[in-house]
């Protein structure tokens, strides 16, 4: 089996209690990793990544990069002991508003909120709503240390197509200036929030200094720009992964 180019998996929460919040079940992230290691996948760098887009290096088929949207804080407790264990690493996404803190969201409304009551008023008919908590800054560093990579999620997680020019202008350089500043080196790695763009946001994060974007769904045509992931959903189980990497070998 040979990949036309290597597949790219989004993840977003691994942690206990399963399935609460979104967290996938650590023992299912496990067999995941643990598959991919024993079928001998090579798991890149965002960086391998983007240097193979532009035809700089090739890459051996079986590549593979694992990505995580949004930063949740139990990236450390759970996903990194078992990378580890594979001896993998990933790009993390984060959004730079809510680096440390503990935000409340609704799905329905598409909206992140600082307590539970603000939440509360303004969501309507009794959903659930989740609780995230996110990185530190020390955390951060700490996963860079341990050969993390990083890009950006946007500075607030708006959904960038419905934003105005100056708003949009700021989610894009307000969260590469604190990366930078943070981290301390330039951020090249974007991910869209909700997965959304359109040409126009696809433009200003280009102009924004950015190299590559991360997208989600597969309805779009395909560049540095709109780079397609695989969504592993919450409860998906080792069979359904399997059927994710089967369904995307050749696309
Ligand atoms: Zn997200």
């Amino acid at each position: 089996m040979v990949f036309k180019k290597p597949l790219v998996f989004l993840y977003h929460r691994v942690g206990l209690p399963a399935y609460e919040n979104d967290n996938m079940a650590p023992e299912e992230f496990e067999k995941q990793m643990q598959y991919l290691s024993a079928r001998g996948y090579r798991i890149i760098s965002p960086g391998q990544y983007l240097s193979f887009l532009n035809r700089e290096i090739d890459l051996p088929s079986r590549s593979i990069l694992i990505t995580f949207d949004d930063g949740a804080k139990n990236i450390i407790e759970y996903a990194l002991p078992i990378m580890k264990r594979y001896n993998f690493k990933a790009a993390i996404f984060l959004n730079t508003a809510y680096i440390g803190e503990v935000m409340y969201h609704s799905r329905e409304k598409r909206k992140f909120y600082k307590t539970r009551e603000e939440a509360l008023a303004d969501s309507c008919h009794g959903e659930k709503l989740l609780r995230f908590s996110y990185l530190s800054w020390p955390e951060i560093k700490f996963l860079a240390e341990e050969g993390m990579d990083f890009g950006s999620h946007g500075h607030s997680h708006l959904v960038l197509t419905e934003l105005t020019r100056k708003k949009l202008l700021e989610e894009l350089d307000i969260s590469r200036d604190i990366l930078f500043k943070k981290i301390g080196r330039e951020v090249d790695y974007f991910s869209y929030p909700w997965g959304t763009f359109n040409r126009h946001v696809k433009r200003y994060v280009k102009a924004a200094g950015y190299k590559v974007a991360f997208a989600t769904d597969h309805s779009h045509r395909e560049d540095v720009f709109s780079v397609k992931r695989i969504l592993v959903r919450t409860r998906s189980s080792l069979d359904d992964f399997i059927r994710l990497i089967n369904e995307n070998l050749y696309l």
